[in-house]
């Protein structure tokens, strides 16, 4: 019944990458790890990309749920590994940090002119990391949510330190959007 031949990039329903993006120490690590563990983690190696797989369910219906915590000192220059692989980015700032948020502009415009010429469309996630650093807060709520509505992208603030529930909500998001992709 379904029409998932041929050499068009689909989703299987039942399978999903995710693909972290963002700037050194924005807090994809973190935040990776407290999705898969719900705990708040500092110690692990700052250069190593992985991907991890969990197995979740959501809206009731089952997926392998696979996520590269990528790790990029020099930004999006070699992004091909990761751009054909996923099937929804998640691109991530840190409220408390401006370069981070300049510097995942770039990622939004590689993702941007990527989408340009890949059907289906990838969907895309902004995140704003280190929401518990309000004190010291660089980064307007309202400016993520300007720059994510120029991109076309949802937008959520969260915490990598905080409460789970938040993080898995923008992870499980992240699943509804590729489904349907
Ligand atoms: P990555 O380079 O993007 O993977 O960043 P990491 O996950 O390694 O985080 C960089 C630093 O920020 C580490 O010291 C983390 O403990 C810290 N960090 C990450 N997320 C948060 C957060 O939500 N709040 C606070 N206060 N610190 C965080
Ligand atoms: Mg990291």
């Amino acid at each position: 019944m379904s029409m998932m031949f041929g050499k068009v990039k689909t989703c299987n329903p039942a399978e999903c990458n995710l693909v972290i993006l963002g700037v050194m120490g924005c807090g994809k690590s973190a935040l990776t790890v407290k999705f898969l563990t719900k705990r708040f983690i500092t110690e692990y190696d700052p250069n190593l990309e992985d991907v991890y797989s969990s197995e979740e369910v959501v809206d009731q219906q089952p997926v392998t749920l696979r996520v590269m915590d990528t790790c990029e000192q020099e930004g999006p220059v070699n992004s091909e590994r990761y751009l054909s692989w996923a099937n929804v980015f998640l691109v991530v700032y840190s409220i408390d940090n401006m370069e981070s948020f300049n510097g995942c502009q770039l990622y939004l415009q590689t993702l941007a002119s990527h989408n340009k010429t890949f059907r289906p469309q990838t969907p895309i996630i902004l995140l704003g990391n280190k929401k518990d650093m309000d004190r010291y807060r660089q980064v307007r709520q309202s400016d993520g949510e300007a720059l994510a509505s120029h991109f076309g992208c949802v937008f959520f603030e969260v915490s990598a330190c905080q409460d789970f529930h938040s993080v898995q909500q923008v992870f499980h998001e992240a699943v509804r959007r590729a489904r349907k992709g």
